[in-house]
Parts: structure tokens; sequence; C-alpha cells
């Protein structure tokens, strides 16, 4: 039954995707961009405490520093926290989490970042990682419990009522379909970034529904910077260093991220285009084929641009093949006659797109055969 109302729903809602995306391509680059970053908790709520260090004030100070490196690396981006001192919205985690998604939408957040610290019941785990929202299955079996908290919270919304706890999912469904590519591109960016700052990377996760990303009308993800519950992890994330080399790499990502809009819109600066230039050059390969083989580096639920900035070497240089099933859009480098002239190249490909693999082509499309 479940699976016939995702089914139905998800029938439904593509003539609504397809609007959404293509009102997601224009950019208007004439107003400003603007970015909310959420330290997690404050108030009633310190999140993890580990001896006298709460993580609600970790999370504050590298956000108000994310804010301060902002104003010199990306100066006509405005950025806005959701708090600035040892404070909540509400009593309630769950109204609180929403109202902060509400200021963010209020602001015409572009982007919001949650910055929070992990803990788990052990010592050795250690790490950072980034949320996004996502459409995996995990979170459709958690959509029971998510809605649960709808009820709760005083919105209209009644979980007794099959359709209105299906629109709570289609909410979801609509914006993430939208949204998910490059949220994954920015998560990944900090962990990234964070990662080259010697925190184990443990990458980009998704699978719970967040209350804060869940009400946000725009981009958004959830850095676990690292694991107050691990001893390394603590001392450096509340480090006065640690703190300002966190927040270095969480608006490094945010200036990549804006960057990557600007691209979009057509807005690519002389210096972005020098840049590309002077990047080395993927190897040449043949002529471009009717048929053949050819490297499929990425593949995304919706059509991006093939300047993206998450092309990286290979930007301007990568073609969209289509595909079936969910990940339709196939950005492909290169046309070779035979899968081993393509092999050849396979390996750089796979230094920049680890998951990189040869496929075979015709016309536009990805075929099997
Ligand atoms: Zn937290």
């Amino acid at each position: 039954m479940r699976n016939l109302i995702i089914a139905l729903l998800v029938s439904l809602m593509l003539p609504v995707v397809a609007n959404a995306q293509q009102a997601g391509n224009v950019v208007d680059s004439s107003r400003k961009r603007v970015v909310v970053l959420d330290p997690g908790h404050g108030g009633p709520r310190p999140g993890k405490v580990v001896g006298k260090v709460h993580e609600a004030d970790i999370v504050l100070d590298i956000s108000k520093e994310v804010r301060r490196q902002l104003a010199t690396k990306m100066p006509e981006l405005d950025v806005y926290l959701t708090r600035h001192c040892d404070s909540a919205y509400n009593a309630d985690q769950t109204k609180d989490n929403r109202m902060r998604a509400e200021f963010a939408n209020s602001k015409g957040a572009d982007l919001t970042v949650g910055i929070h610290a992990n803990a788990i019941g052990n010592t050795t785990t250690n790490g950072c990682e980034a949320w996004v929202l996502s459409l995996d299955e995990s979170l459709m079996k958690q959509n029971n419990a998510r809605a649960n908290l709808f009820a709760d919270d005083g919105d209209a919304l009644d979980i007794n009522d099959l359709d209105t706890k299906s629109m709570g999912f289609i909410k979801v469904l609509t914006r993430q379909l939208d949204n998910e590519p490059r949220n994954r591109m920015f998560a990944q960016q900090c962990c990234d970034n964070i990662n080259k700052l010697g925190l184990k990377n443990l990458g980009v996760k998704s699978g719970k529904i967040w209350t804060m990303l869940y009400y946000l009308e725009g981009h958004g993800v959830l850095i676990e910077v690292g694991y107050m519950t691990n001893a390394k992890d603590l001392a450096y994330i509340s480090s006065e260093k640690g703190k300002k080399e966190i927040a270095g790499a969480i608006s490094d990502a945010i200036v990549s991220f804006f960057e990557s809009l600007d691209a979009l819109s057509g807005d690519v600066s002389a210096t972005t285009e020098e840049q590309s230039v002077s990047e080395a050059q993927p190897a040449a390969s043949d002529e471009a084929l009717e048929e053949g083989y050819t490297i499929q580096l990425i593949s995304a639920t919706h059509e991006v641009d093939t300047n993206d900035y998450q092309f990286k070497g290979y930007k301007g240089r990568v073609r969209l093949l289509m595909s079936t099933g969910r990940y339709k859009y196939k950005y492909c480098y290169g046309s070779y006659a035979s899968r081993e002239a393509a092999k050849r190249d396979l390996e750089e490909a796979k230094k920049t797109f680890k998951d990189a693999y040869v496929v075979r082509f015709k016309g536009g499309n990805i075929v099997t055969q």
C-alpha cells in the first residue's frame, strides 16, 4: 500500500518537479546572495557537554568566525546567524529548529548551513560528516516518525489523515529532488575541506529528516565538524586554532557554492575563465564519434550546467548523455572508438572522480549493449 502511494505521488509530482527545475535554473544575479549560518542548540539545550565544554558554544564560535571570514572572502554576500549568543527560539526543540529554518526563509537564504559537533557512546569514533535530506529508502521509512512531529508542533497537519501525511512527504520530495545534488556537492566540499585539516572524512550522509533542513526553502546542509566524544577531535574543534581553521574550511566551501550559482546564471567573471583555462587539461580523446565509449564522471537527477564547479578540471569539457532511472543525466568525458582507448584516460579521470567508469554510448544516450 505504501509503495503504491509513493508511486502515485511520484507520478503526480512529475510536472511540478519539472517546473520547479525550470524555475531553479533562472538565477537572478542582481539579487544579493544570502547565506544563513545556524549554530545548533543554545539556551536551555547546550547540545553535547564534555566537562565544561558545550557543543552550543563551540559551534557558535565557529559560525561567528565563518561570518568574519566571509566578510573578506566574499564581501558581496549577506551573512546572517540564527543566534548570536547562548539563546534559543523556543523551549520546544522541534519548534526551535523549525523557527531557525523560518528565520533563514525570511532572509531569503540561498544556502543555510547548520553547524554541530557530534557525539557517540564510544571514544574511538572520530571525524567530520555532513547531512543532506535525500529521498533514499531510509528517509521513506522514517516518514511516519517525522509526520508525528508535525502533529505535535502545533502545525495544521494531522497525522491521522493519510492525505495530510502524504503532503508532508510531497513537500520534501519536491524540494529535495531539486536541491539535493547541489546540497550534496556542498556537503562533500565541506567534508573534503575539513578533512584536509586532519580530521577523518566520514562523508555525506542522509536518512534522517533534520527539522531545520526540512523546513528550509533554499539549499541546506548540516555539518558535524567532529566528535566531542573523541579526545583528539574535541581538543582540536574546541581550540582557537581548530575553530578558526574549520571556519576557513566551511567558508571556502560557501564561496565555491556561490561561485557555482553565478556560473549557472552566466555571470562568470574574467578571472574565473582565466583560471579554468590554466587548469591542467585532461588528456585529449578521439574526435567526437556518433557511437563508441566514453568516461562517465558523475550522474544527476536533473540537468547541471557543464561549466558547473563540480566538474572541477573537466569543467566545460563534459557532455551530457541521457540514460534511464532516477539519475538519468550522465556527465561524461571524451569519446573513444574502443573500450581500451577509453580505459587509458580512465585512471586520470578517477583522480578527480573516483567512481568514474567507461560506458558505451550511441548518439546522445548511454547504451548497455
Ligand atoms: Zn548538535
